[in-house]
């Protein structure tokens, strides 16, 4: 490596960014993480962390903490407007995969906070918070970064950059990678309140998905609040649907008696499939939103951007330290972009449509799909590995 070079650079302090600089520093790796914002986001966004998800967190140190700060949620249920409850599953049933036999509803922001919190004294982790990442030009030794910070713009030159810089990724952009896929045309209102939602779906679990033809939603319990993520049809302009007098008749239109339950907080998001063409670029990779985006519909986003985040790290670090050749580095793509294309857009699409299912055929094919998940032990579990991404890393780990 050369000299004056540092090892690496990270761009984005979200969770992705935050996770693999957590595991270079683990592994002796100095670390410099330029972050745009003037601190660490504060946005909910992801509330899901998966159980294998946790157990890597737990081999970084972090899981406890964030355990502390979230609401374990063993069972998932799914039901129908029409056809009443349709299976509940519990992760007991995997309980001999995981040392986390639960999803954790927790936001996202509480994991960065948490990493920051860890790493904040260590010598070896570097994070410039106002450094918003420019542009960049690499050659065969490292990559020239220009970014803006509080002084004006600066440069740095590492060997490897590490893209972790959401959706817009600029080290995407940069290197002309295109980022094809689709958007839907509705947008989804993520609604958090602490309305009585037992009293109105009895035996409702903390993870739960309600299919409807009109108007499909799920429920997330959080600490003290509900989060509700309902879909908003495109013909109702942005400033309406942002405004609390819709929130309310979009609550109210699936809990009646929440006419009166306060409204903590309404996001309104955009949402898309896309998937990088290229996961790596010369001494560039992406990771996390920048690699890959997808509909919220079985947490999988950033799950999957951490899983991304250590498989990389994994590779990377022994490479910096000189002790793994850089042809290992090839199977950072080859390994996440096959499954996130498989598990992670087929998987979440396939969720969308289930909850979406319109014919009376395509209820019954969801209706059906449960019932065979539910029919035997083996098929219980086989479901559970697929929702909870242990089916996503396990390929992975064979290609
Ligand atoms: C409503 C909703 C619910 C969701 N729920 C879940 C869930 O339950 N489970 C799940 O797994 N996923 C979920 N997701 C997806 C999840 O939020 C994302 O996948 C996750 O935030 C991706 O993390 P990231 O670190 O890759 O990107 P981000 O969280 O977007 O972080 C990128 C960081 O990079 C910084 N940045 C951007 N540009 C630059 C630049 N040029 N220079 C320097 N820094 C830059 C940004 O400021 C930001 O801090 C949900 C998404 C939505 C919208």
């Amino acid at each position: 490596m050369e000299k004056n070079a540092l090892p690496v650079v990270i761009a984005g302090a979200g969770p992705v960014g935050m996770v693999a600089a957590a595991d270079l520093v683990r592994q002796g790796v100095p670390v410099t993480v330029l972050e745009a914002g003037a601190e660490l986001s504060g946005e909910s966004r992801a509330s899901t962390f998966h159980p294998p998800t946790l157990d890597m967190l737990d081999d970084l140190g972090f899981a406890k903490t964030l355990i502390a700060q979230g609401l374990k949620a063993p069972q998932v249920q799914y039901a129908s407007m029409i056809d009443g409850q349709l299976g509940t599953f519990d992760f007991a049933d995997i309980a001999d995969l995981t040392r986390h036999p639960f999803r954790l509803q927790a936001e996202q922001f509480k994991l960065t906070r948490i990493i920051l919190e860890a790493l904040h004294d260590n010598p070896l982790f570097n994070i410039r918070f106002g450094a918003e990442l420019k542009g960049l030009k690499q050659d065969q030794q490292g990559v020239d970064l220009t970014f803006t910070g509080p002084n004006g713009d600066e440069t740095l030159r590492c060997a490897w950059l590490i893209g972790a810089d959401g959706a817009n990724s600029i080290v995407r952009r940069s290197q002309d990678i295109p980022f094809e896929g689709f958007t839907w045309a509705e947008r989804f209102l993520v609604i958090t309140t602490p309305a009585d939602v037992e009293a109105e779906r009895p035996g409702v679990t903390s993870v739960s998905y309600w299919a409807d033809p009109q108007r499909w939603h799920f429920f997330l319990r959080i600490m003290g609040a509900w989060r509700i993520m309902i879909p908003v049809p495109p013909d109702i302009p942005d400033d309406t649907v942002t405004s609390i007098g819709f929130a309310r008749d979009m609550l109210v239109s699936i809990l009646p008696e929440a006419k009166d339950a306060p409204i903590l907080h309404t996001t309104l998001y955009r949402v898309h499939q896309r998937v990088a063409d290229s996961f790596r670029k010369g001494r560039t990779f992406l990771a996390g939103d920048a690699a890959h985006i997808n509909n919220p519909l079985g947490g999988m986003g950033m799950n999957g951007g951490v899983h991304d985040a250590l498989n990389l790290t994994h590779l990377l670090g022994p490479v910096i330290k000189g002790e793994a050749d850089v042809s290992t580095l090839d199977a950072y793509e080859r390994q996440r972009r096959a499954v996130t294309m498989d598990a992670i857009q087929n998987g979440t699409i396939r969720n969308k449509r289930n909850l979406e299912a319109k014919t009376p055929e395509d209820r019954q094919a969801f209706r059906d799909e449960i019932k065979t998940a539910l029919s035997s032990r083996d098929n219980t579990r086989a479901f559970l590995r697929r929702i909870a991404m242990f089916d996503s890393l396990e390929r992975a780990a064979k290609l």
